[in-house]
Protein backbone atom coordinates (compact mmCIF):
# COMPACT_ATOMS: atom_id res chain seq x y z
CA UNK A 1 0.00 0.00 0.00
CA UNK A 2 0.67 3.53 -0.26
CA UNK A 3 1.30 5.78 2.68
CA UNK A 4 1.24 9.93 2.78
CA UNK A 5 2.50 11.00 5.55
CA UNK A 6 2.58 15.26 5.81
CA UNK A 7 4.56 16.51 8.66
CA UNK A 8 6.87 19.20 8.98
CA UNK A 9 8.85 17.46 11.30
CA UNK A 10 12.30 15.90 10.19
CA UNK A 11 12.56 13.68 12.30
CA UNK A 12 9.01 12.27 12.40
CA UNK A 13 8.90 12.52 8.32
CA UNK A 14 12.08 10.04 8.65
CA UNK A 15 11.34 7.37 11.74
CA UNK A 16 7.52 7.38 9.29
CA UNK A 17 9.61 6.51 6.46
CA UNK A 18 11.41 3.85 7.71
CA UNK A 19 8.55 2.39 9.18
CA UNK A 20 6.73 2.37 6.03
CA UNK A 21 9.47 1.07 4.10
CA UNK A 22 10.46 -1.88 7.09
CA UNK A 23 6.77 -3.10 6.26
CA UNK A 24 7.14 -3.41 2.55
CA UNK A 25 4.72 -0.10 1.96
CA UNK A 26 5.41 2.66 -0.45
CA UNK A 27 5.82 6.05 1.64
CA UNK A 28 4.77 9.33 0.61
CA UNK A 29 6.52 12.06 2.13
CA UNK A 30 5.72 15.79 2.25
CA UNK A 31 6.58 18.74 4.54
CA UNK A 32 3.55 20.72 4.16
CA UNK A 33 -0.01 20.53 3.46
CA UNK A 34 0.22 21.99 -0.23
CA UNK A 35 2.96 19.35 -1.53
CA UNK A 36 0.96 16.38 -0.02
CA UNK A 37 -2.17 17.76 -1.83
CA UNK A 38 -0.10 17.75 -5.31
CA UNK A 39 1.05 14.51 -4.34
CA UNK A 40 -2.58 13.27 -4.05
CA UNK A 41 -3.18 14.42 -7.10
CA UNK A 42 -0.75 12.86 -9.05
CA UNK A 43 -1.06 9.04 -7.65
CA UNK A 44 -3.23 6.39 -5.73
CA UNK A 45 -2.38 6.61 -2.11
CA UNK A 46 -4.53 3.78 0.49
CA UNK A 47 -3.98 5.92 4.01
CA UNK A 48 -3.25 8.91 4.61
CA UNK A 49 -1.28 10.91 8.20
CA UNK A 50 -1.57 14.25 8.68
CA UNK A 51 -0.13 16.50 11.62
CA UNK A 52 -2.76 19.48 12.43
CA UNK A 53 -0.71 22.17 12.50
CA UNK A 54 1.41 22.68 9.26
CA UNK A 55 3.40 25.39 7.76
CA UNK A 56 0.87 26.07 4.94
CA UNK A 57 -3.05 25.12 5.58
CA UNK A 58 -3.55 23.58 8.46
CA UNK A 59 -4.63 19.74 8.54
CA UNK A 60 -8.04 20.17 8.78
CA UNK A 61 -8.09 22.62 5.75
CA UNK A 62 -6.00 19.49 4.10
CA UNK A 63 -8.65 17.28 5.26
CA UNK A 64 -11.53 19.12 3.79
CA UNK A 65 -10.05 19.43 0.59
CA UNK A 66 -8.86 15.55 0.06
CA UNK A 67 -12.61 14.84 0.57
CA UNK A 68 -13.99 16.86 -2.26
CA UNK A 69 -11.34 15.26 -4.87
CA UNK A 70 -13.00 12.60 -6.20
CA UNK A 71 -10.16 10.04 -6.48
CA UNK A 72 -9.26 10.41 -2.56
CA UNK A 73 -12.75 11.20 -0.74
CA UNK A 74 -12.77 7.36 1.16
CA UNK A 75 -8.88 7.37 2.05
CA UNK A 76 -8.76 7.02 5.75
CA UNK A 77 -6.86 10.36 6.78
CA UNK A 78 -5.68 10.00 10.21
CA UNK A 79 -4.71 13.64 12.50
CA UNK A 80 -2.17 13.64 14.08
CA UNK A 81 -2.14 16.04 16.69
CA UNK A 82 -1.72 16.37 20.82
CA UNK A 83 -4.55 19.00 21.30
CA UNK A 84 -6.92 15.89 21.94
CA UNK A 85 -9.73 19.15 22.77
CA UNK A 86 -13.15 18.22 21.78
CA UNK A 87 -13.51 21.54 19.81
CA UNK A 88 -10.52 20.29 17.56
CA UNK A 89 -11.88 17.00 17.22
CA UNK A 90 -15.24 17.78 16.66
CA UNK A 91 -13.78 20.19 13.79
CA UNK A 92 -11.50 17.34 12.40
CA UNK A 93 -14.56 14.94 12.09
CA UNK A 94 -16.83 17.38 10.54
CA UNK A 95 -14.40 18.03 7.87
CA UNK A 96 -14.00 14.74 7.20
CA UNK A 97 -11.38 12.84 9.23
CA UNK A 98 -11.18 9.40 9.69
CA UNK A 99 -9.44 9.47 13.35
CA UNK A 100 -7.45 11.71 15.51
CA UNK A 101 -4.35 10.62 17.35
CA UNK A 102 -1.33 11.73 18.97
CA UNK A 103 1.90 12.03 17.45
CA UNK A 104 3.48 9.14 19.94
CA UNK A 105 2.06 6.05 18.64
CA UNK A 106 3.01 6.43 15.79
CA UNK A 107 3.75 2.27 15.56
CA UNK A 108 -0.30 1.62 16.77
CA UNK A 109 -0.96 4.32 13.85
CA UNK A 110 0.69 2.59 11.50
CA UNK A 111 -0.49 -0.74 12.14
CA UNK A 112 -4.06 0.49 12.06
CA UNK A 113 -3.23 2.01 9.02
CA UNK A 114 -1.96 -1.59 8.01
CA UNK A 115 -5.74 -3.18 9.09
CA UNK A 116 -8.02 -0.59 7.36
CA UNK A 117 -6.27 -0.60 4.04
CA UNK A 118 -5.13 -3.98 2.99
CA UNK A 119 -8.92 -5.44 4.03
CA UNK A 120 -10.00 -3.86 0.78
CA UNK A 121 -7.46 -5.44 -1.20
CA UNK A 122 -8.27 -8.85 -0.03
CA UNK A 123 -10.39 -11.01 -2.77
CA UNK A 124 -13.47 -12.68 -1.54
CA UNK A 125 -15.23 -15.73 -2.69
CA UNK A 126 -18.80 -16.42 -2.21
CA UNK A 127 -22.48 -15.48 -3.51
CA UNK A 128 -24.70 -13.45 -3.52
CA UNK A 129 -28.58 -13.36 -4.34
CA UNK A 130 -29.54 -10.39 -5.46
CA UNK A 131 -32.68 -8.72 -6.50
CA UNK A 132 -32.90 -5.40 -8.11
CA UNK A 133 -35.11 -4.16 -10.59
CA UNK A 134 -33.47 -0.95 -11.32
CA UNK A 135 -30.49 -1.43 -14.31
CA UNK A 136 -28.60 1.48 -13.16
CA UNK A 137 -28.06 0.35 -9.47
CA UNK A 138 -27.77 -3.40 -10.96
CA UNK A 139 -24.84 -2.80 -12.85
CA UNK A 140 -22.97 -0.39 -10.47
CA UNK A 141 -23.34 -3.26 -7.68
CA UNK A 142 -22.77 -6.03 -9.56
CA UNK A 143 -19.21 -4.64 -10.61
CA UNK A 144 -18.49 -3.85 -7.57
CA UNK A 145 -19.37 -7.55 -6.61
CA UNK A 146 -17.90 -9.13 -9.37
CA UNK A 147 -14.53 -6.95 -8.27
CA UNK A 148 -14.69 -8.06 -4.61
CA UNK A 149 -14.30 -12.20 -6.19
CA UNK A 150 -17.79 -12.44 -5.75
CA UNK A 151 -20.66 -14.67 -7.97
CA UNK A 152 -23.53 -12.77 -8.44
CA UNK A 153 -27.29 -14.05 -8.65
CA UNK A 154 -28.98 -11.61 -10.06
CA UNK A 155 -33.21 -11.01 -10.16
CA UNK A 156 -35.38 -8.36 -10.72
CA UNK A 157 -38.55 -10.63 -9.06
CA UNK A 158 -38.07 -11.29 -5.61
CA UNK A 159 -40.73 -14.10 -6.65
CA UNK A 160 -38.07 -15.41 -8.70
CA UNK A 161 -35.19 -15.16 -6.00
CA UNK A 162 -36.69 -17.20 -3.13
CA UNK A 163 -37.56 -20.15 -5.48
CA UNK A 164 -34.03 -19.80 -6.27
CA UNK A 165 -33.02 -19.03 -2.90
CA UNK A 166 -30.43 -22.03 -1.30
CA UNK A 167 -29.13 -21.70 1.94
CA UNK A 168 -26.12 -24.22 1.16
CA UNK A 169 -24.72 -22.02 -1.64
CA UNK A 170 -25.68 -17.98 -1.06
CA UNK A 171 -23.67 -16.59 1.48
CA UNK A 172 -25.63 -13.07 1.36
CA UNK A 173 -28.97 -12.05 0.36
CA UNK A 174 -29.52 -8.74 -0.83
CA UNK A 175 -32.55 -7.00 -1.79
CA UNK A 176 -34.44 -4.04 -2.55
CA UNK A 177 -37.25 -3.15 -1.06
CA UNK A 178 -39.00 -1.78 -3.99
CA UNK A 179 -38.61 -4.41 -6.89
CA UNK A 180 -41.79 -5.33 -9.74
CA UNK A 181 -43.41 -7.97 -9.26
CA UNK A 182 -45.97 -9.74 -6.67
CA UNK A 183 -43.33 -9.85 -4.03
CA UNK A 184 -42.16 -6.82 -2.28
CA UNK A 185 -38.69 -6.86 -0.50
CA UNK A 186 -40.14 -6.72 2.42
CA UNK A 187 -42.10 -9.85 1.65
CA UNK A 188 -39.02 -11.47 0.97
CA UNK A 189 -36.93 -11.15 4.09
CA UNK A 190 -40.08 -12.16 5.96
CA UNK A 191 -40.38 -15.37 4.00
CA UNK A 192 -36.65 -15.97 4.33
CA UNK A 193 -36.40 -15.57 8.20
CA UNK A 194 -39.84 -17.50 8.73
CA UNK A 195 -40.17 -20.43 5.95
CA UNK A 196 -36.14 -21.27 7.04
CA UNK A 197 -35.79 -20.59 10.75
CA UNK A 198 -32.69 -22.72 10.40
CA UNK A 199 -31.14 -20.43 7.84
CA UNK A 200 -31.08 -17.61 9.62
CA UNK A 201 -27.38 -17.60 8.92
CA UNK A 202 -27.54 -16.41 5.51
CA UNK A 203 -26.93 -12.43 6.27
CA UNK A 204 -29.51 -9.97 4.47
CA UNK A 205 -28.75 -6.62 3.46
CA UNK A 206 -31.51 -4.56 2.33
CA UNK A 207 -31.45 -1.70 0.05
CA UNK A 208 -33.60 0.95 -0.64
CA UNK A 209 -33.79 4.43 -1.97
CA UNK A 210 -36.70 5.69 1.11
CA UNK A 211 -34.61 5.70 4.20
CA UNK A 212 -37.38 6.33 6.38
CA UNK A 213 -37.05 5.19 9.94
CA UNK A 214 -39.83 3.37 10.80
CA UNK A 215 -39.21 1.35 7.57
CA UNK A 216 -35.55 0.45 8.79
CA UNK A 217 -36.85 -0.33 11.92
CA UNK A 218 -39.49 -2.92 10.75
CA UNK A 219 -36.99 -3.95 8.33
CA UNK A 220 -34.24 -5.06 11.10
CA UNK A 221 -37.53 -6.81 13.40
CA UNK A 222 -38.07 -8.52 10.15
CA UNK A 223 -34.09 -10.28 10.38
CA UNK A 224 -31.89 -7.92 8.10
CA UNK A 225 -28.53 -7.91 9.27
CA UNK A 226 -27.83 -4.44 7.26
CA UNK A 227 -29.52 -1.46 5.34
CA UNK A 228 -27.93 0.66 2.93
CA UNK A 229 -29.45 3.67 1.30
CA UNK A 230 -29.88 4.67 -2.27
CA UNK A 231 -28.10 6.17 -3.79
CA UNK A 232 -25.44 3.41 -3.12
CA UNK A 233 -21.87 5.12 -1.64
CA UNK A 234 -19.51 2.21 -3.85
CA UNK A 235 -17.30 2.30 -0.35
CA UNK A 236 -19.75 1.74 1.88
CA UNK A 237 -21.72 -0.63 0.52
CA UNK A 238 -18.14 -2.53 -0.12
CA UNK A 239 -17.60 -2.43 3.35
CA UNK A 240 -20.89 -3.48 4.85
CA UNK A 241 -21.06 -6.71 2.28
CA UNK A 242 -17.63 -7.31 3.38
CA UNK A 243 -18.37 -7.34 6.52
CA UNK A 244 -21.38 -9.89 6.20
CA UNK A 245 -19.75 -12.11 4.09
CA UNK A 246 -16.70 -12.62 6.12
CA UNK A 247 -18.43 -13.04 9.41
CA UNK A 248 -21.15 -15.20 7.79
CA UNK A 249 -18.60 -17.41 6.33
CA UNK A 250 -16.64 -17.74 9.61
CA UNK A 251 -19.62 -18.66 11.26
CA UNK A 252 -19.61 -21.47 8.80
CA UNK A 253 -16.54 -22.39 9.27
CA UNK A 254 -16.81 -22.54 13.21
CA UNK A 255 -20.15 -24.48 12.22
CA UNK A 256 -18.39 -26.72 10.13
CA UNK A 257 -15.57 -27.90 12.80
CA UNK A 258 -18.24 -28.42 15.17
CA UNK A 259 -19.92 -30.82 13.37
CA UNK A 260 -16.48 -32.35 11.91
CA UNK A 261 -15.52 -32.70 16.05
CA UNK A 262 -18.83 -34.21 16.96
CA UNK A 263 -18.43 -37.01 14.18
CA UNK A 264 -15.00 -37.33 15.60
CA UNK A 265 -16.08 -37.97 18.86
CA UNK A 266 -18.89 -40.52 17.79
CA UNK A 267 -17.06 -42.15 15.14
CA UNK A 268 -14.54 -44.76 15.52
CA UNK A 269 -11.70 -43.79 12.98
CA UNK A 270 -10.86 -47.85 12.45
CA UNK A 271 -13.80 -49.28 11.05
CA UNK A 272 -15.65 -45.80 10.69
CA UNK A 273 -18.89 -46.73 12.56
CA UNK A 274 -20.13 -45.27 15.67
CA UNK A 275 -18.01 -45.70 18.76
CA UNK A 276 -19.66 -46.72 21.94
CA UNK A 277 -20.03 -43.16 23.09
CA UNK A 278 -22.60 -42.16 20.63
CA UNK A 279 -24.81 -44.79 21.93
CA UNK A 280 -25.44 -42.80 24.94
CA UNK A 281 -26.54 -40.32 22.62
CA UNK A 282 -29.21 -41.89 21.00
CA UNK A 283 -29.90 -44.84 22.71
CA UNK A 284 -32.51 -43.97 24.64
CA UNK A 285 -34.24 -41.65 21.72
CA UNK A 286 -34.80 -44.53 19.87
CA UNK A 287 -36.02 -47.02 22.32
CA UNK A 288 -38.24 -44.64 23.31
CA UNK A 289 -39.69 -43.96 20.00
CA UNK A 290 -40.25 -47.41 19.73
CA UNK A 291 -41.64 -47.67 23.06
CA UNK A 292 -44.29 -44.84 22.57
CA UNK A 293 -45.23 -45.48 18.77
CA UNK A 294 -45.38 -49.31 19.27
CA UNK A 295 -42.44 -49.71 16.69
CA UNK A 296 -40.56 -52.61 15.67
CA UNK A 297 -37.05 -51.95 16.77
CA UNK A 298 -34.10 -55.01 16.47
CA UNK A 299 -31.02 -55.41 17.48
CA UNK A 300 -27.76 -57.67 16.12
CA UNK A 301 -24.67 -58.78 17.41
CA UNK A 302 -21.76 -59.55 15.25
CA UNK A 303 -18.69 -60.95 16.95
CA UNK A 304 -15.79 -61.84 14.53
CA UNK A 305 -14.75 -65.80 14.97
CA UNK A 306 -11.81 -67.17 16.54
CA UNK A 307 -10.40 -63.03 16.12
CA UNK A 308 -7.20 -63.72 18.59
CA UNK A 309 -6.06 -66.24 16.82
CA UNK A 310 -6.50 -64.54 13.23
CA UNK A 311 -4.04 -61.84 14.44
CA UNK A 312 -1.76 -64.38 15.88
CA UNK A 313 -1.20 -65.66 12.42
CA UNK A 314 -1.54 -62.44 10.06
CA UNK A 315 -0.74 -59.98 12.71
CA UNK A 316 -2.46 -57.38 13.66
CA UNK A 317 -1.91 -54.83 10.98
CA UNK A 318 -4.11 -57.48 8.71
CA UNK A 319 -6.16 -57.71 11.92
CA UNK A 320 -6.71 -54.39 11.75
CA UNK A 321 -7.25 -54.04 7.80
CA UNK A 322 -10.32 -56.59 8.22
CA UNK A 323 -12.03 -55.12 10.67
CA UNK A 324 -11.83 -52.11 8.28
CA UNK A 325 -13.19 -53.65 5.55
CA UNK A 326 -16.12 -55.34 7.22
CA UNK A 327 -16.88 -51.56 8.63
CA UNK A 328 -17.11 -50.53 5.61
CA UNK A 329 -19.12 -53.29 4.14
CA UNK A 330 -21.60 -53.06 7.27
CA UNK A 331 -21.50 -49.12 6.58
CA UNK A 332 -22.81 -50.20 3.13
CA UNK A 333 -25.38 -51.86 3.63
CA UNK A 334 -27.17 -50.16 6.31
CA UNK A 335 -30.13 -48.34 5.69
CA UNK A 336 -30.28 -44.66 6.74
CA UNK A 337 -32.27 -45.38 10.29
CA UNK A 338 -29.47 -48.05 11.11
CA UNK A 339 -26.88 -47.89 13.22
CA UNK A 340 -24.08 -49.58 13.23
CA UNK A 341 -21.63 -49.64 16.57
CA UNK A 342 -18.38 -50.61 17.38
CA UNK A 343 -19.31 -52.43 20.71
CA UNK A 344 -15.94 -53.91 21.33
CA UNK A 345 -12.53 -54.61 19.93
CA UNK A 346 -14.47 -56.91 17.29
CA UNK A 347 -17.75 -56.77 18.01
CA UNK A 348 -20.57 -54.73 15.93
CA UNK A 349 -23.77 -54.00 17.21
CA UNK A 350 -26.45 -53.23 14.30
CA UNK A 351 -29.80 -51.44 15.88
CA UNK A 352 -32.22 -51.29 13.57
CA UNK A 353 -35.50 -49.36 14.02
CA UNK A 354 -38.44 -50.15 12.13
CA UNK A 355 -37.03 -53.54 11.63
CA UNK A 356 -39.44 -56.58 12.78
CA UNK A 357 -37.91 -59.85 14.27
CA UNK A 358 -38.10 -62.07 10.84
CA UNK A 359 -36.69 -59.15 8.76
CA UNK A 360 -33.55 -58.70 11.03
CA UNK A 361 -33.05 -62.39 10.86
CA UNK A 362 -33.01 -62.19 7.11
CA UNK A 363 -30.88 -59.39 7.16
CA UNK A 364 -28.10 -61.10 9.61
CA UNK A 365 -28.47 -64.26 7.87
CA UNK A 366 -27.21 -61.90 4.50
CA UNK A 367 -24.52 -60.19 6.32
CA UNK A 368 -22.96 -63.73 7.64
CA UNK A 369 -22.72 -64.84 4.39
CA UNK A 370 -21.28 -61.16 3.26
CA UNK A 371 -18.90 -61.51 5.88
CA UNK A 372 -18.09 -65.13 4.94
CA UNK A 373 -17.62 -64.40 1.34
CA UNK A 374 -15.56 -61.20 1.80
CA UNK A 375 -12.21 -61.97 2.61
CA UNK A 376 -11.02 -59.15 4.04
CA UNK A 377 -7.41 -57.91 3.81
CA UNK A 378 -7.19 -61.29 1.79
CA UNK A 379 -7.76 -64.10 4.65
CA UNK A 380 -10.82 -65.75 5.68
CA UNK A 381 -13.00 -64.71 8.69
CA UNK A 382 -16.16 -65.10 9.89
CA UNK A 383 -19.01 -64.37 12.04
CA UNK A 384 -21.60 -65.32 15.05
CA UNK A 385 -24.53 -63.37 15.32
CA UNK A 386 -27.50 -63.16 17.68
CA UNK A 387 -30.45 -61.38 17.13
CA UNK A 388 -33.27 -59.77 19.24
CA UNK A 389 -36.27 -57.99 18.95
CA UNK A 390 -38.76 -55.71 20.72
CA UNK A 391 -41.97 -57.85 20.92
CA UNK A 392 -44.66 -56.08 19.92
CA UNK A 393 -46.69 -54.15 22.84
CA UNK A 394 -43.92 -54.27 25.23
CA UNK A 395 -42.19 -51.32 26.39
CA UNK A 396 -37.72 -52.45 26.85
CA UNK A 397 -34.78 -50.58 27.24
CA UNK A 398 -32.09 -51.31 24.90
CA UNK A 399 -29.91 -53.07 26.97
CA UNK A 400 -32.69 -55.99 27.73
CA UNK A 401 -32.24 -55.91 23.73
CA UNK A 402 -28.45 -56.44 23.96
CA UNK A 403 -28.32 -58.98 26.42
CA UNK A 404 -30.25 -61.39 24.48
CA UNK A 405 -28.44 -60.82 22.15
CA UNK A 406 -25.71 -61.51 23.59
CA UNK A 407 -27.03 -64.50 24.74
CA UNK A 408 -27.50 -65.09 21.03
CA UNK A 409 -23.83 -64.91 19.80
CA UNK A 410 -22.96 -67.22 23.12
CA UNK A 411 -25.03 -69.77 21.75
CA UNK A 412 -23.82 -69.30 18.06
CA UNK A 413 -20.47 -69.46 19.63
CA UNK A 414 -21.41 -72.52 21.07
CA UNK A 415 -23.00 -74.35 17.98
CA UNK A 416 -20.09 -74.00 16.19
CA UNK A 417 -20.06 -70.26 15.08
CA UNK A 418 -20.06 -68.94 11.55
CA UNK A 419 -24.15 -69.00 12.16
CA UNK A 420 -27.10 -66.87 13.21
CA UNK A 421 -29.19 -67.49 16.56
CA UNK A 422 -32.23 -65.52 17.31
CA UNK A 423 -33.33 -64.94 20.62
CA UNK A 424 -37.07 -65.20 21.31
CA UNK A 425 -37.25 -64.18 24.99
CA UNK A 426 -39.24 -61.27 26.17
CA UNK A 427 -41.93 -63.06 25.26
CA UNK A 428 -42.12 -63.91 22.06
CA UNK A 429 -43.00 -67.20 22.76
CA UNK A 430 -43.23 -69.72 25.26
CA UNK A 431 -39.97 -71.32 24.44
CA UNK A 432 -37.43 -68.62 26.03
CA UNK A 433 -34.78 -70.31 24.86
CA UNK A 434 -32.55 -68.76 21.89
CA UNK A 435 -33.07 -70.54 18.29
CA UNK A 436 -30.33 -71.30 15.76
CA UNK A 437 -31.92 -70.30 12.51
CA UNK A 438 -28.78 -70.82 10.16
CA UNK A 439 -25.74 -73.25 10.59
CA UNK A 440 -22.55 -73.26 8.56
P1 LIG B 1 -14.45 -66.05 19.45
O1 LIG B 1 -14.70 -66.78 18.19
O2 LIG B 1 -14.81 -66.85 20.65
O3 LIG B 1 -15.11 -64.75 19.46
O4 LIG B 1 -12.89 -65.85 19.52
P2 LIG B 1 -12.12 -64.49 19.55
O5 LIG B 1 -10.67 -64.75 19.53
O6 LIG B 1 -12.62 -63.60 18.46
O7 LIG B 1 -12.61 -63.87 20.90
P3 LIG B 1 -11.93 -63.10 22.07
O8 LIG B 1 -13.00 -62.22 22.65
O9 LIG B 1 -11.27 -64.05 23.00
O10 LIG B 1 -10.83 -62.19 21.44
C1 LIG B 1 -11.12 -61.10 20.64
C2 LIG B 1 -9.87 -60.74 19.89
O11 LIG B 1 -10.08 -59.64 19.04
C3 LIG B 1 -8.75 -60.33 20.82
C4 LIG B 1 -8.17 -59.10 20.22
O12 LIG B 1 -6.80 -59.23 20.00
C5 LIG B 1 -8.87 -58.94 18.92
N1 LIG B 1 -9.10 -57.53 18.69
C6 LIG B 1 -9.90 -56.70 19.40
N2 LIG B 1 -9.82 -55.46 18.91
C7 LIG B 1 -8.95 -55.48 17.89
C8 LIG B 1 -8.42 -54.51 16.99
O13 LIG B 1 -8.77 -53.33 17.04
N3 LIG B 1 -7.53 -54.89 16.05
C9 LIG B 1 -7.13 -56.20 15.95
N4 LIG B 1 -6.27 -56.51 15.02
N5 LIG B 1 -7.59 -57.13 16.80
C10 LIG B 1 -8.48 -56.81 17.75
MG1 LIG C 1 -15.69 -60.79 21.21
MG1 LIG D 1 -15.33 -63.62 22.07
MG1 LIG E 1 -14.70 -62.99 18.55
Amino acid sequence: MKVLFVDHSKVFRSVWERMVLHAGHEPLIASDGLTGLRLLDQQDVDFICVSLSLPDIDGIRFTRHVRTMPNARSIPIVLLTSAQDNQTRRRAFEAGATDICPKTGIEDLFNRAARMTSRDDQQLSGRVLYVEDSRTVFKVMTRLMEGMGLTVDHFVSATEAYKKFDDKHHDLVISDILVEGDMSGIALVSQLREQHPDKTRVPILAMSGMDDEIRRVELFRLGINDFITKPVIREEAAARIRNLIVQKQLFDKVQQQRIQLYEMAMTDPLTGLYNRNSLAEFASKITSAANRHDMDLSVVIIDLDHFKQINDEHGHLVGDQALASIGAMLTASCREEDFAVRFGGEEILLILPHCPLDVAEVRARQLRERIEKLRPAGIDVTASLGVSSRPPGRPIILEQLIRLADQAVYEAKSQGRNRVVVHRGLGWSNDPSPRAVSAA
